[in-house]
């Protein structure tokens, strides 16, 4: 079912800066939507290092990716942000009142008073296999990732890749599914250890079969259902697989895609701000974060952070003209609560 809310800020990318925008308005009273193509908040945090350590966190000698997007969603959480996740802003226009119109890839519609861009390198979203026809397939019979393991009870699993993915679901599926196949373009998979032995366990009772090294080459079959899948060896062998799923696990790649549609300045694919303010060259719409170009600009977390103060206090001015704004430090202030309000519109 779709959706229309409306909010004082919709931030576009829940990474670690969208998250701690949500804080800086909040802080002002601000409440915010925040939409993120990926299932989960984090960007590349979670996305591409979730266990990997930081070290140049204020403040923290040391954290992992993923314990430090905990952190900030709990530092958000008083302002109770309203997360969509799994969508991409596709659409983004400015109303006839002065505010903004989003529409997401769901059909889903926020309005909101203005907008910050976090969108990092871009909306996330698969690598897809260059197959022909394979549009026609995905969401029906071809998946990027499992959301429900018993979705696959007595299916033909075919599955692509040879990263943790690709073999941990191998691993997981095996004992639900009908059949599982893996198919690797090399010989050697990149996965853990222990994982791994247990595959070439299961690879040599034959319960699971490994098709290495060979890779994706045709889809057949009928009304978005998957009936074959043929693969080709390095050598030029073609096999065909007989399949009901194909679960690709290549990765996922970043493109600003329909952010360059906004009629936003840009340099080099990022969004060009005045640093001072974070805004770009729409007014009331700002950009914080790996998106926006200006000189000497950082590539690093804690950039991020400065610039969604900067943009919030922009917006606070913004929307409410003439009220003079004192700086106050969080100590003096505390956590002030909002306004409660649902926000919906429809
Ligand atoms: P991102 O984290 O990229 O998040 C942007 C989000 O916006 C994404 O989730 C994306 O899906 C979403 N999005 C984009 N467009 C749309 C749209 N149209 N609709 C909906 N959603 C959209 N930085 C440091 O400071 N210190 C480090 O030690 C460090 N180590 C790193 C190690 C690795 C391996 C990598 C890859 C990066 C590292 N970085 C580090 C960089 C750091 O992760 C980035 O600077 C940070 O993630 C940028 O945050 P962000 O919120 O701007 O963007």
């Amino acid at each position: 079912m779709t959706q229309r809310v409306s909010s004082d800020v919709a931030i576009i990318g829940a990474g670690p800066v969208g998250l701690f925008a949500v804080f800086q308005c909040g802080m002002l009273g601000l409440r915010c939507d925040v939409i993120d193509s990926l299932e989960a908040i984090g960007g590349q945090c979670t996305a591409l290092y979730p266990e990997k350590p930081i070290y140049d966190i204020p403040g923290f000698p040391r954290v992992e990716a993923a314990a430090l997007i905990a952190q900030l969603e709990a530092q958000a959480a008083p302002f109770t942000p309203r997360y969509h996740l799994a969508q991409t802003v596709e659409s983004l226009t400015q109303e006839p009142g002065g505010g903004f119109r989003l529409e997401t890839s769901r059909g889903n519609i926020l309005h909101a008073r203005a907008v910050i861009v976090a969108a990092g390198g871009g909306a996330f979203g698969p690598v897809r296999p260059p197959l022909e026809g394979l549009a026609e397939f995905e969401g029906r019979s071809v998946f990027y990732m499992v959301k429900r393991r018993q979705d696959f009870t007595g299916k033909r699993i075919v599955i692509a890749g040879g990263g943790d993915s690709a073999v941990d679901w191998a691993l997981s599926l095996e004992n639900v599914a009908k059949s599982v196949n893996v198919v690797h373009r090399r010989d050697k998979f990149r996965a853990a250890p222990e994982n791994l032995a247990q595959l070439h366990v299961l690879a040599s009772s034959g319960r699971v079969v490994l098709n290495i090294p060979y890779q994706l080459q045709s889809l057949e079959g009928k009304d978005g259902q998957i009936e074959k899948i043929g693969i080709i060896s390095t050598e030029g062998n073609i096999q065909y697989l007989e399949a009901d799923i194909l679960l690709p696990f290549f990765g996922l790649n970043a493109a600003p895609g329909p952010i360059l549609q906004w009629g936003l300045s840009m340099e080099k694919n990022r969004i060009a701000i005045n640093p001072v303010t974070a805004e770009t060259s729409v007014s009331g719409i700002y950009a914080v974060g790996d998106i926006v170009s200006y000189e000497h600009k950082l590539k690093l977390i804690l950039t991020g952070f400065a610039e969604a103060a900067q943009a919030a206090h922009t917006i606070y001015a913004r929307l409410n003209p003439g009220q003079a704004l004192h700086t106050e430090y969080s100590t003096t202030r505390g956590i002030p609560s909002l306004p409660v309000k649902d926000g919906k519109v429809s």
